[in-house]
């Protein structure tokens, strides 16, 4: 058998399938966007047929691109963009409502009620996470509550649940599987985390029927196989994970204590903290990294809100510079003299500070101030944030081995931001050879669970470091830059 592996890698606003071979080389690649909704302030959907027409036009793509056809596939993986909502009709197949996106507000109401009945202790007691809309639990009470007769369909066994994996699945197999992962089912508020179940006492709470719900299987595991009438092969599909969790697994991170962020629009960062699933004291989530063989991995979950965003504000909100790329060189003929903050509360403050009603700010400007300083304020702010998310991990778990960084996501393509990164973070980083981490992590559990990839030591043995950025300010100077930071954080917070 051949030892390529498609991946599906379904994100928020575009669809990417990607061919590997077995050098985890990139032979063939597919990418399509595809249109947001935004019915009313802070609601986010997606049309489900959207997800699966550029699904399938990606594969097409990508497989002529490799110039092979389905069949020299050992197997497929899909990573998708998480807690994202779909209902359907098991017998026609017909989603009730477009998908309601994880950015999606809607049922902040239905969580605050919640919680002030006192329900977030169980919720993160079981589940690792926080009650917030953000999840998918609160989303499939809001679709059953305001489809006409969903609740009674649900009642009855016609409908099914999925988040995005799911939902491809199905379709991909010609509505014959109706499954999902174990990280996938651990960010919808109804998984036990410990027991690896859908749990009854949270099914209660979200009011959500248990005969919605999918099949939880290990991330490397038996999906069925696509129906030959849809790519021209019975491909199987071996491999589900959610996106931040494919991208730990891409990059290789299968010991306790080792750590990725992904710097995107926004930054997630997981610490994996091997078979502890350690509760946070400070706000961070407790999920589950990856299950293989019936063996579940945990991690701790940080996020940052704005990364690459704030690039993208100097770039079309200043209009100071006119691509991206141009911001790291900026930073780097900034004045040394000037202390400049900027902190990029645009949609207010993630982990660990949590404010929800914070704006940004900008400190420090004096009246040389000009575009230099500003894009490396911009840049710092996201190595500032990430320090403060790696001190709370550690402030829950300490793996009190040497920390190293792990990173991918485009802005990692900044030499100057990975380098600052590693004098703040006073901790190496290292940017991987292959910058696809995500798809590359489903490959992987595609490849192995089909064996034609190697399992965890092989491939950690085949993950190569491009560069390592070692730290290189001082002591002194770094304290400096970081209670300057602190005292910022501290002037923009609301309470
Ligand atoms: P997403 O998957 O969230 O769409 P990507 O991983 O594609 O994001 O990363 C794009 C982000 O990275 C953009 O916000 C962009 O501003 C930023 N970015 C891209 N290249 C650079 C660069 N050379 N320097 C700084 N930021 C960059």
């Amino acid at each position: 058998m051949s030892g390529f592996i498609l991946a599906i890698d379904q994100g928020t606003t575009s669809t990417r399938s990607i061919v590997f071979d077995t050098d985890y080389r990139v032979c063939g690649l597919g990418q399509q966007e595809f249109a947001q909704h935004f019915p009313r302030s802070g609601w986010v959907e997606h049309d489900p047929e959207d997800l699966w027409r550029t699904t399938l036009a990606t594969i097409r793509f990508a497989l002529a691109n490799a110039k092979i056809a389905a069949s020299d596939l050992a197997g497929i993986g899909i990573t998708n963009q998480r807690e994202t909502t779909i209902l359907w009709d098991r017998a026609t197949g017909k989603v009730i409502h477009n998908a309601i996106v994880w950015q999606d507000r809607r049922t902040a109401d239905q969580c605050d009620r919640l919680k002030a009945e006192g329900a977030e202790a169980l919720v993160r007691q079981k589940t690792g996470l926080l009650l917030d809309p953000y999840f998918s639990g609160s989303k499939i009470a809001w679709l059953l509550d305001h489809v006409e007769g969903a609740r009674a369909k649900a009642e009855r066994g016609e409908l099914a649940f999925g988040t995005v994996d799911s939902y491809l699945l199905w379709r991909l197999t010609g509505g014959r599987v109706h499954a999902t992962d174990a990280t996938n089912a651990s960010r919808t508020l109804l998984f036990d985390i410990h027991r690896g179940e859908w749990d009854d006492e949270l099914l209660r709470l979200f009011d959500v029927p248990r005969s919605l719900l999918p099949d939880v299987r290990d991330s490397a595991d038996d999906f069925g196989s696509a129906d030959p009438d849809i790519l021209g092969a019975a491909v199987p599909i071996a491999g589900i994970a959610g996106d931040q969790h494919a991208a730990t697994l891409g990059q290789a991170c299968f010991s306790p204590g080792m750590m990725k962020a992904t710097y995107g629009t926004g930054c997630f960062a997981l610490l994996n903290t091997g078979s502890d699933p350690v509760p946070s004291q400070n706000r961070l989530l407790t999920t589950i990294a990856y299950r293989l063989d019936g063996k579940t991995t945990y991690a701790l979950e940080g996020s940052i809100f704005v990364a690459g965003s704030a690039i993208q504000w100097l770039r079309d909100g200043l209009g100071i510079i006119d691509r991206a790329d141009q911001s790291g060189p900026m930073a780097a003929a900034a004045d040394p003299h000037q202390d400049v903050y900027l902190v990029p509360a645009f949609t207010g403050l993630g982990a660990p500070w949590w404010d929800a009603h914070a704006r940004g700010a900008l400190f420090g400007i004096t009246r040389s101030t000009g575009p230099k300083e500003i894009a490396r304020a911009a840049l710092e702010s996201v190595c500032f944030q990430t320090r403060d998310l790696l001190d709370a991990m550690q402030r829950d778990w300490a793996s009190g081995g040497e920390t190293v960084l792990r990173v991918d996501g485009g802005m990692v393509a900044s030499d100057w931001t990975m380098q600052r990164l590693a004098d703040i973070l006073d901790a190496p980083v290292d940017r991987p050879v292959v910058l696809e981490t995500t798809a590359l992590g489903a490959a992987w559990l595609a490849g192995r669970q089909q064996g034609v990839w190697p399992g965890e030591e092989g491939f950690s043995a085949g993950w190569h470091r491009e560069q390592r950025f070692l730290p290189g300010m001082t002591g002194s100077e770094r304290e400096a830059k970081l209670a300057g930071w602190h005292d910022a954080v501290k002037r923009t917070l609301t309470a």
